[in-house]
């Protein structure tokens, strides 16, 4: 039960507080998570995508209460990669203010790091890293209020760890954060972590649950992140997007028949539309391939591998665009209709789990 002094007073002001912060966290997504562009699907737009700007109403961002230091990198076991150079790992503490997005936007310590680094897109960058994963434990509209507190810690990384790297990072990477809500009166945190069942790297909560869930029967057996989903609203894209290498193998989750591929390549790249046997009303779209291995009017059955992940049509990082819809268009949330599962580090990485967590948490100042 919250204490009644923290719940927020009702009012003209909370409810506009409320409003910026629900646009602000719609901008930070929608601008941010651009593996497709609007457009990219079975219709393309003819309205050039524009990055909104975000809102500048709204009360003055509070400072951050703690002045983050370069930490100086130490060998990492469990994470990869080794740094190359010292002082790239940052420790921020923000609290949020007029929206999710201006928190990260004014900054001063942001600003200052970006400055430091020449990474100019420091705060559109953070805003995303954090947003994309928040959003699994948090409605990113209606649960994220100003005076909330956030630590990150994080990476810089240089362009050739970039060009290196088999899972193609941004220019930063999260490492742990922590999220307190005053509204729901509960923390959130999770730490990046290499479990040994999987290729890439991804976010756990301490007792070890994976914040990302899994689709029931998914198309792809590995993948880096889901980094856009149904519920983060973004206009005109309506698919899931799951960042993964060109060339990742795609199963087919159900069995079905194929209705037509690579179509306005333009746009969608080497494309797959089938239709689901179980379901003959429902359609499954990929966009963005990198190789189609069925034929119009050919069958396949649940489990054949029938393409590959790409960076085609109008696509900018390799990623599947994998989109579920009635005949009609009508857009299906594919993690209602597969279902989910929550995953679980091995136990095998128990041990090592746990001195990640105490390291990260020591470097975000946590006991
Ligand atoms: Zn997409």
């Amino acid at each position: 039960m919250m204490p009644k002094e923290l719940k927020p007073k009702k009012g003209a002001a909370n409810w506009k507080a409320l409003f910026f912060i629900a646009f602000g966290a719609l901008i930070a997504v929608s601008a941010l998570s651009l593996f497709c562009r609007p457009g990219a699907s079975d219709s393309p737009s003819t309205t050039p995508q524009i990055a909104p700007e975000p809102p500048t109403a709204g009360p003055a961002s509070a400072p951050s209460i703690a002045a983050p230091q370069p930490i100086p990198a130490t060998p990492q076991t469990a994470t990869p990669p080794t740094p190359e150079k010292k002082n790239d790992t940052y420790a921020l503490t923000v609290k949020i203010s007029a929206s999710f997005y201006n928190t990260f936007a004014d900054d001063p310590e942001i600003a200052r790091i970006a400055a430091e680094t020449g990474k100019k897109r420091l705060a559109e960058l953070l805003s995303a890293h954090v947003s994309r994963n928040l959003i699994w434990s948090l409605d990113m509209r209606r649960e994220v209020y100003p005076g909330d507190e956030m630590k990150l810690l994080f990476r810089v990384i240089s362009p050739e760890e970039q060009a290196k790297r088999a899972d193609t990072p941004d220019e930063i990477e999260l490492l742990a954060m922590q999220y307190r809500s005053i509204r729901l009166g509960k923390e959130i945190r999770f730490y990046q972590f290499k479990s040994s069942d999987r290729k890439f790297p991804a976010f756990y909560h301490a007792d070890g649950t994976a914040v990302e869930k899994t689709l029931k029967k998914s198309p792809l057996k590995e993948w880096i992140q889901i980094t856009s989903l149904l519920k983060d609203r973004r206009p005109r894209h309506d698919g899931l997007d799951f960042k993964a290498p060109v060339g990742t193998p795609i199963y087919a989750p159900w069995s079905g028949t194929v209705e037509k591929t690579n179509w306005k390549t333009r746009y969608n790249g080497y494309s797959l539309l089938a239709r689901v046997d179980s379901q003959p009303a429902v359609q499954m779209l990929l966009l963005h391939l990198d190789k189609v291995h069925l034929k119009p009017g050919q069958r396949f059955a649940a489990g054949d591998h029938i393409a590959d992940v790409g960076n085609t049509g109008r696509s900018f990082a390799p990623h599947l665009h994998y989109q579920l819809q009635h005949e009609a268009k009508k857009i299906i949330d594919p993690i209602k209709f597969h279902g989910t599962v929550a995953a679980k580090l091995p136990a095998a990485d128990a041990d090592a789990f746990q001195k990640v967590v105490q390291r990260f948490d020591a470097l975000m100042g946590n006991k």
